[in-house]
C-alpha cells in the first residue's frame, strides 16, 4: 500500500478534529529543513544556491522536535539539502517517530547505503529516493554519472532491510512520457511502496531556467504518461502506486480547477518559518503561530501572484485536493477506481491576467542571516564538517569551503569523485 493505513487513519482523525475544533486554516504536512548543503548540484534545485556560511548551518535535535509540536502537523516531510549528510539526522527521525509523526526522509541515496544501519524501519517512516527518471534522464537531472545505480542499489538493500521505500520524481519539460512510463514500471518491479511524482518549480535561483514546465505542458505531459500507463494495465503491466490522492494527480491531468492552500504544507528551515510556502521564501518569522497569523494568505496562489503563475506543485495543491476529497468522497473514489481523466476538454485555468508582480527578496534574507551568524545571533549551530569528514560528504572534508579540494577520490562513500 502506497501510503500505510496506520497514516491515513492518523491523518483523517487529525483532521476530523480540526474541523471540529472550527479550524479554517490547518497544517497537514510540516516541511522541515534542517539544512540546505547537499552532495549534489542539481540544475533545477532552488535550494542550494547559498554562501557556505548558511550551507553550514543546521537545525539542532532541538529546534526540529519542537518545529514539529508546535506546528502539530501528522506528517513530516524533510528534505533539504540533503538530509543524510546532517551528522544529527538519526536522532532528529527518532525524536519524530517518538512524536507520532509520520516521516518521509528524503534523500537523493548517496550516502544512504553508508548510513542505513543508523536509522530503524518503522511504519512511521519512509524512505523518499529522488529519482528522476531512469539511468539518462536521473543523471542528466541530477548532472552526475552513476548516481542512478547508486540510488537502486540504496533502494534494493533498504527495501531488503524491511524499511518502507518510495520515490519522489520531479519532472521537466524535457521529460518523455515513454520514458518515464518505463521508468514507473521497472520501479514497480523493485517492490517500492510509492512513487511521488510533481512537475518542477521554476525557482528563480535554479542554475537550468530552461525545462521547467508550464501549467498547460504540464497537464499535456501528466494525460500522456496515464494514457500510456493505462494502454499497459490492459496489456497486464502492473499498476503504478502512487502516494498522492486521486483527486491530486487528476489535478494534475487538467480535470480539476483548484486553488492553492500554502498553510497545508508550511516550512520550517534555518532562517525560521517561511512564509508562504516550501518553494518561495517571502518572509520568515519565529513562530508557527506567528506565520499562520501573519502571513496574507490571499495574496499567494496561482492567479494572485506572478511567482505562483505556473506551479501545480504537491506542496500547494495536494492540501486543496485533501480538502476536496473529504467533501466529495464519491467523486474521489470515482477517480481512485478509474485513474485520471485522459482524454476531453480541460477544466478552466484560474485567470492569471490580475496577479501582482514578483517580489525579489532573496538577497535581503540571505544578508540577515550572514549578518546574524557573524555576530553569533543565529539561532542555529555551525557544523562545516571539517572535524568529522565521515559523517558528512566529500564537500564537509574539503572544510566545507567549497567544491574541489582535490583529493581525487571519493572518501565518504557518496560515490562522487572527490572533486565536489
Ligand atoms: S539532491 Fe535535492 S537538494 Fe540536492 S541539489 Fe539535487 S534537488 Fe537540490
Ligand atoms: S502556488 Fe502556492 S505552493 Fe505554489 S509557489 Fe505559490 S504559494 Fe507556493
Amino acid at each position: 500500500m502506497s501510503v500505510p493505513l496506520r497514516q491515513q487513519f492518523d491523518v483523517a482523525l487529525y483532521i476530523l478534529k480540526q474541523k471540529l475544533k472550527g479550524n479554517k486554516r490547518y497544517p497537514l504536512v510540516l516541511m522541515l529543513e534542517p539544512l540546505f548543503r547537499c552532495n549534489l548540484s542539481c540544475p533545477g534545485c532552488g535550494k542550494i544556491d547559498y554562501p557556505s556560511e548558511i550551507l553550514n548551518q543546521r537545525l539542532s535535535v532541538t529546534d526540529c522536535l519542537a518545529a514539529a509540536n508546535e506546528c502539530g502537523a501528522p506528517i513530516v516531510s524533510i528534505p533539504g539539502g540533503e538530509p543524510l549528510v546532517h551528522r544529527d539526522m538519526p536522532a532528529i527521525v527518532e525524536g519524530l517517530i517518538a512524536q507520532k509523526r509520520h516521516i518521509y526522509l528524503c534523500t537523493n541515496a548517496l550516502l544512504l547505503e553508508k548510513k542505513i544501519d543508523e536509522y530503524k524501519p518503522s511504519p512511521y517512516l519512509t524512505l523518499s529516493i529522488h529519482l528522476d527518471g531512469s539511468n539518462d534522464d536521473h543523471n542528466r537531472s541530477v548532472n552526475r554519472d552513476g548516481v542512478y545505480a547508486i540510488a537502486e542499489r540504496a533502494i534494493k538493500l533498504a527495501l531488503s532491510k524491511g524499511f518502507r521505500v518510495n520515490i519522489n520524481s520531479t519532472l521537466f519539460n524535457n521529460a518523455s512520457p515513454e520514458r518515464m512510463a518505463d521508468f514507473f514500471d521497472h520501479m514497480m518491479t523493485l517492490g517500492l511502496h510509492g512513487v511521488m511524482l510533481s512537475p518542477g518549480y521554476a525557482y528563480e535561483r535554479a542554475a537550468d531556467q530552461q525545462h521547467f514546465l508550464n501549467r498547460t505542458a504540464t497537464k499535456n505531459l501528466f494525460r500522456e504518461i496515464f494514457r500510456i500507463g493505462r494502454a499497459r494495465r490492459k496489456q497486464g503491466l502492473p499498476k503504478w502506486r502512487f502516494t498522492q490522492s486521486s483527486l491530486f494527480l487528476d489535478y494534475l491531468c487538467g480535470n480539476q480547477t483548484y486553488e492553492c492552500t500554502p498553510w497545508g504544507t508550511p516550512t520550517y528551515n534555518i532562517f525560521g518559518w517561511q512564509k508562504p510556502c516550501y518553494l518561495i521564501g517571502e518572509g520568515f518569522v519565529k513562530t508557527f503561530k506567528e506565520l499562520m497569523e501573519t502571513t496574507p494568505w490571499d495574496q499567494y496562489g496561482t492567479g494572485r501572484y506572478e511567482k505562483c503563475a505556473d506551479c501545480m506543485v504537491h506542496c500547494g495543491y495536494e492540501p486543496t485536493a485533501a480538502q476536496d476529497a473529504l467533501q466529495n468522497p464519491l467523486k474521489s473514489l470515482i477517480v481512485a477506481l478509474r485513474g485520471p481523466r485522459t482524454e476531453g476538454p480541460m477544466a478552466p485555468e484560474l485567470d492569471t491576467t490580475n496577479q501582482r508582480p514578483a517580489e525579489y527578496v532573496f538577497s535581503q534574507h540571505v544578508q540577515e542571516t550572514m549578518d546574524a551568524i557573524a555576530a553569533g545571533k543565529a539561532h542555529t549551530i555551525t557544523d562545516d564538517g571539517s572535524t568529522t569528514p565521515d559523517e558528512g560528504c566529500c564537500d564537509g572534508h574539503g572544510g566545507g569551503k567549497g567544491h574541489g579540494d582535490g583529493h581525487g577520490a571519493c572518501c565518504c562513500g557518496c560515490g562522487c569523485d572527490g572533486k565536489r
